[in-house]
Formats: C-alpha cells, structure tokens, sequence
C-alpha cells in the first residue's frame, strides 16, 4: 500500500475562534486519525527517529503499537524513556529533532511521520483513563537526592531518581511545579492541567516537593549537601535581557518573563477573579523572533488588544521560533516587521508608553553565531504607536543561587561549568543541566541533560556508598 505524503491532517481551534480564548488551539489526533498516521511509519531497521531525540525513546516501536491499536503497550514503551510525552508531543521542536531526520520525510514532497502528535496521543490515551499507575518504585531506599528547580531538567532527574530507589527532595522557588512549563508557555500551547496530570505522576512516585524555596536565600547549598548524599541543580535561566534603550523604564514596557507569568501563572487573564492583572492593551508591540516572543504577541492578541505587531531584527529566514509557531501567529493576525529594531520607547508625558521609535536594519556580514548580523539603516527611523511593549529578545542566568555558592565553577557566559554527558560539575556530588548550563534551549534538551545526571548521580551515589561500608567494615 502507497504511504500518504502528507501528515494525516489535525484538527485545530479555527482562528477567528481561538483568538477569543485561552483554550489549546491543536486539538489533538481521535485514536482513528492516530492509527491511520502510525501507518505511515517505515517502521526503519536503524530508525534515524530515535537518534534524533535527546531521551532516545523507542519511536517505530511505540508508533507500531498505535498502529496496531494497542494503545497500552505504547505507553508501557513511552514511559521507559520519559516523564513528560504529554508534553513533549505539544511543544518539541520536532521538527529539528526526531521529524527533521524521518526517513519518510526525505521522500521527494513527503512529509514526515507526525511523531510528535502521536506521542501527545499516546499520553492523552493514558490521562484520560485517569490512569494513575504508579511505576514499581524500588522499596529500599538507596540514597537521599536533592533537585533544586522543578523544570523540566529538575523534573526528568526527580522521577529517574524515584524510579531507581532514591528519596529524592525537590525544591522550587515558585509555588507551583514545572518550571517554563507553568509560567512561561501559555495555556493555549500547553495546558496546565496536563502539565499538572505528568507531574502528579512524578510526585505519585515518592519525590516531596518542598515549594517557595528560594536555594541561595531561603536555605543554602552547604545545608543542602550536608542533608544528601547528592544533588542536581536545574534551575533554567529565567533573568531577562533588557535591549536597555530609553525609556524602558515606561509603565507599559514589560520583559517577556513578566508578561507571561503574569498571564500564566497568575492568571491575569481572568481578573478580577486573580489579582495580578496586566495592562489592557489597545497596541501592543512585541521584540524578538523566538518562541518567547510568538507566546507574548498571541497572548496579547487574546487579551483584547486591537493591534498586536512582531518587531524583529533579522528576516523571516533567521527566524528562531518554531515554524508552526509562526503560521499560528501569522494566522491570528500578527503583524510581523522583519529587519527592524526598537531604539526609544516615547513618553506621553505622565510616564506611560505612547510608541516605539523604531530603525530598519539590513543583513551585513556573518556574526559569531554564523547568522549575517543586521545592521541599521541610515535615516530610516519610524514610529509605531503603542501603549503597551514587551521585550522578548532571550533570558540569562538567574545569579541568586550562583552568587552564594562560589565553589562552583561558570562558564565565560555565566552558565553553570558542566560534563555535558553526565552534568558532573566542579563540586563533587553537586550535578546541574537544562538551561542553567546551556543557556536558554529547549524542554526536550533540558530533559535529556535530566536524563544523563540522574543515571550519573545514581552512579555516584552507589560508589559513596560502597565506599562508606568498605570503610566502616
Ligand atoms: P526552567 O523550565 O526554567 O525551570 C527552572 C525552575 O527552577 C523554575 O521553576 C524556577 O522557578 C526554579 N528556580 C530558579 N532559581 C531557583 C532557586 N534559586 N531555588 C529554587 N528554585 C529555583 N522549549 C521548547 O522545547 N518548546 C517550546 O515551544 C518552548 N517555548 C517556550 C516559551 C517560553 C515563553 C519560554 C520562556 C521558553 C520556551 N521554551 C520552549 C524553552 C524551554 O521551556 C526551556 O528550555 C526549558 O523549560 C528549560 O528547562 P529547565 O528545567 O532547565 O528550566
Ligand atoms: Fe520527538 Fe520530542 Fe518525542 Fe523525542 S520527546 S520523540 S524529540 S517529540
Ligand atoms: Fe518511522 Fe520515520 Fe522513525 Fe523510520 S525514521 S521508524 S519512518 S518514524
């Protein structure tokens, strides 16, 4: 039988609809549409798929199951390699992971297998059984574990850990769990409440989450080392860069990270009922060209604002965000100005936000980064009215946890100095990954860093231990 070249089409929130809601615009694959996609899988020999995911999961293996309809056996296979499919089936960049090296996608006009969707298919299958299987956890406790951070990279150690026996203890700054999961990606890629249904999995597991603990300020690391035997540091890179131009000071001028979390986390969406509202907006103007940035404008879009406009400083080629992000946006009516930067935020007087001073940019020679560097246009000033701007131009490290512990050693870029195959740091005992390593990259990265310290602190562990009976003996 001939494979369809096309992906088995998804049915989506139409757009005229969505933009009048937070509710998830992908509605997901019906168990039918799932199995039809399955069957465009080659089921390859040396599946390139699995090299092209960071936690390796067994793809033709899982997607033979869907096919076969055998929709248990596919999560039984899930779960050996990740805590979170839900939400790696919404929001990897598949296309540049497992997708982009699909033998069926390298058949002339074909697309390939939709591995992503069926893997959110997968786990949905599962939560809607309101299947609350707890994996067989070890009962004797090897050792005390500590993760700091419940991010995705924080998340994916804490089960790994539970699974093989620790007692592990997770500390979050926040009150709630999951990192840029909860505060950062909005409802309408992510949901919460599946955000909520993979971590209750985790806790279900053993692991104690210990919320509002700020490691640095509320307690130490010493305290922490001196409790476990071991610990893993991820806590992402949540401090956001500032273009730093007049007038960023303006009420109305927000950084990505405080506009999102306020919506997301806060629900500022629904005031007055939560009480952390932004600013109703009638034009809003948004900086940058990644996901952060197509979060902050489709958000702005739903909160009620008339106008919502992408400022970017490079072209629709250079552009970071993945690409169904885009379409999404373009659909929703975003207006995007490509070759184009901020220099003033204007005043209207009483220190509010009237517009955006902008310049147009051209495309010069390569930059360190290998992208050709945009570079201003004499004369070419304009102004874009707008009462409200949010900057989205990337994140950096949060320097609370670094600056009390010296002992660790950081990278020219202020990042945490770490084995990038076991997340071994220069602390003995003391591991880190995710974006507190890398710098801001992506869940499925964060989580495969998770993966590879959490199987090198258990070995770890397992030596100090043989170590401490050798010696008592
Ligand atoms: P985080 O998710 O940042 O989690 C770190 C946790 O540590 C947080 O909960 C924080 O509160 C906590 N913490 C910080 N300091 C302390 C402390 N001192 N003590 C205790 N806890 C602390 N990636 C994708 O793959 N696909 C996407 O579509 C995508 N969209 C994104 C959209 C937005 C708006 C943003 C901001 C990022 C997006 N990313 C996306 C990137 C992705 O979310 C991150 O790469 C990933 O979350 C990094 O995981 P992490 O565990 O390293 O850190
Ligand atoms: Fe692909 Fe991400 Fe799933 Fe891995 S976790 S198979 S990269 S969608
Ligand atoms: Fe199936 Fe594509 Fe993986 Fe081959 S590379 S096994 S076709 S998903």
């Amino acid at each position: 039988m001939a494979v369809s070249r096309r992906k088995v089409p998804i049915a989506e929130q139409k757009p005229e609809e969505r933009i009048l809601n937070f509710k998830e615009v992908c509605l997901g694959y019906t168990l039918e549409e799932g199995r039809e996609e399955a069957a465009r899988c080659l089921q390859c020999k040396k599946a390139p798929c699995i090299a092209g995911c960071p936690v390796e999961i067994d793809i033709p293996a899982f997607i033979r199951a869907v096919r076969d309809g055998d929709m248990a056996e596919s999560v039984r296979i899930m779960a050996e390699y990740t805590n979170l499919p839900a939400v790696c089936g919404r929001v990897c960049p598949q296309e540049t992971q497992c997708e982009g090296v699909c033998t069926v996608g390298r058949i002339k006009d074909s697309e390939p297998v939709a591995i992503g969707k069926l893997e959110r298919l997968v786990a949905d299958w599962n939560y809607a059984r309101e299947n609350t299987r707890v994996s067989d956890v070890p009962k004797e406790h090897i050792g005390r574990a500590a993760v700091i951070g419940a991010g995705p990279a924080g998340l994916t150690v804490a089960g790994d850990l539970a699974k093989a026996g620790y007692e592990v203890t997770m500390f979050e700054a926040l009150h709630a769990p999951g990192g840029v999961l909860m505060y950062g990606i909005p409802e309408f890629r992510l949901p919460k409440s599946i955000v909520g249904l993979e971590i209750g999995a985790i806790t279900r597991l053993g692991v104690k989450f210990e919320p509002n603990i700020v490691v640095g300020r509320t307690i130490t690391m010493s305290e922490i080392m001196d409790d476990f035997d071991a610990c893993f540091i991820g806590v992402g890179a949540g401090a956001p860069h500032f273009q730093g131009i007049p007038g960023t000071t303006l009420n109305g001028v927000y950084s990505a990270s405080e506009y999102l979390t306020r919506i997301n986390l806060m629900h500022a969406y629904e005031f007055p009922e939560h009480d952390t509202p932004v600013k109703k907006s009638r034009k809003v103007v948004v900086i940058g060209g990644g996901n952060v940035a197509m979060d902050a404008a489709r958000s702005a879009k739903r909160l009620g604002a008339e106008s919502v406009s992408i400022v970017y400083r490079r072209s629709l080629e250079e552009l970071p965000a993945r690409i169904e992000e885009y379409h999404h946006a373009v659909e929703e009516g975003i207006v995007f100005h490509w070759l184009t930067n901020p220099t003033v935020y204007s005043d209207d007087g009483t220190g509010r936000l009237r517009g955006v001073k902008c310049i147009k940019m051209e495309l010069g020679e390569p930059d360190a980064s290998g992208r050709r560097r945009p570079v201003p246009i004499p004369d070419s000033e304009f102004f874009m009215e707008a009462d409200t701007a949010v900057e989205a131009i990337g994140q950096g490290a949060n320097r609370v946890l670094l600056s009390t512990f010296p002992e660790l050693k950081l990278n020219k870029w202020g990042y945490i100095d770490a084995d990038p195959k076991t997340g071994a740091t220069s602390v003995p005992g003391v591991y880190a990954g995710g974006d507190i390593v890398t710098g801001a990259a992506t869940v499925i990265l964060a989580m495969g860093a998770g993966k590879a310290a959490a199987a090198a602190i258990d070995a770890y562990i397992r030596e100090k231990k043989r170590t401490q009976a050798a010696r008592s003996e």
